[in-house]
């Protein structure tokens, strides 16, 4: 493997970031900002300063999650940093989309735009103490996420997946992106893994029998959440209220990840 430390950019003197986690997925909307939001939430909610930077520049998935999107980040006096929008509970959000005068423009850019818009994110960006950022990565394992991946210095990495997917290729491809950069994976989060029945609270496997436990094991890796699909769920993301989703079957996840 290349020396890593050799492309990361370098974050502002004035900033300050302790731990760095990478969500990724193997396409769009399997829900890995939906994780994303989740994760900050969690750590947010255990007391730990927290903030997200959002690479996946194709959707307003993050602003909207946590009722910012109609925020413009300030400049910090000297003109030369962007301050990240903050939301209600104090999660810090840097995101392209809140650089944009309409939340409904189309983000066409292309893969090496994104990457550089990414790293003035982290670079030029007031990061005040943050004791766990999570980062929304482009979707997929290709050339965005890995220059992404390559520019910022990831502590960690999380893939998300759905039953409908190739789980166990997925993971594959994120395994090998991850070994590339000599990245631990701190596990695997499938979404939309069941569906629970609002009188009996049975648990149904919408998209039959989940494959996940077995690529975790194909690959060595935790299983460290099951979200179920519920359309509160997409009301409180969608609404902006990502921050107030009860979430019992999150706890495990938030656990390993602050353990890191
Ligand atoms: P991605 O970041 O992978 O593109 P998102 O997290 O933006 O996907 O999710 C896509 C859409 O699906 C969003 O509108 C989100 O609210 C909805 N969604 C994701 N996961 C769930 C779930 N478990 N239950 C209900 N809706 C969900």
């Amino acid at each position: 493997t290349a020396d890593k430390t050799s492309f990361l950019e370098a974050l502002a003197p004035e900033s300050r970031v302790k731990k760095v986690i990478g969500i990724v997925s193997g396409k769009g909307g399997v829900g890995k900002s939906l994780v994303t939001s989740l994760m900050a939430v969690s750590a947010n909610r255990r007391g730990k300063h927290t903030a997200v930077l959002d690479a996946d520049i194709t959707g307003p998935s993050i602003p909207m999650a946590f009722g910012v999107a109609d925020e413009k980040p300030a400049v910090t006096p000297d003109g030369r940093l962007m301050i990240p929008a903050r939301s209600l509970e104090g999660i810090d959000i840097m995101s392209a989309n809140l650089l944009l005068d309409n939340a409904t423009d189309p983000v066409i850019w292309r893969g090496p735009v994104i990457a550089g818009a990414v790293k003035q994110f982290w670079s030029e960006t007031l990061w005040q103490d943050v004791d766990y950022m999570f980062v929304d990565m482009p979707p997929g394992t290709g050339d965005v996420p890995l220059t992404v991946f390559q520019s910022l210095p990831v502590d960690g990495i999380i893939i998300v997946t759905s039953p409908q997917e190739l789980v166990s290729m997925i993971v594959g491809k994120a395994v090998n992106m991850a070994k590339k950069m000599d990245i631990p994976i701190l596990g695997i989060v499938e979404n939309m893994s069941y569906l629970e029945c609002p009188d009996c609270g049975r648990h149904i496997n919408v998209f039959g029998e989940s494959h996940v436990e077995q690529a975790a094991r194909e690959y060595g890796l935790k299983v460290l959440a099951q979200i179920p699909i519920d359309p509160k769920l997409a009301q409180m993301v969608d609404g902006g209220r990502v921050e107030y989703i009860d979430m019992p079957w999150f706890e495990k996840a938030a656990e390993a990840v602050l353990a890191l």
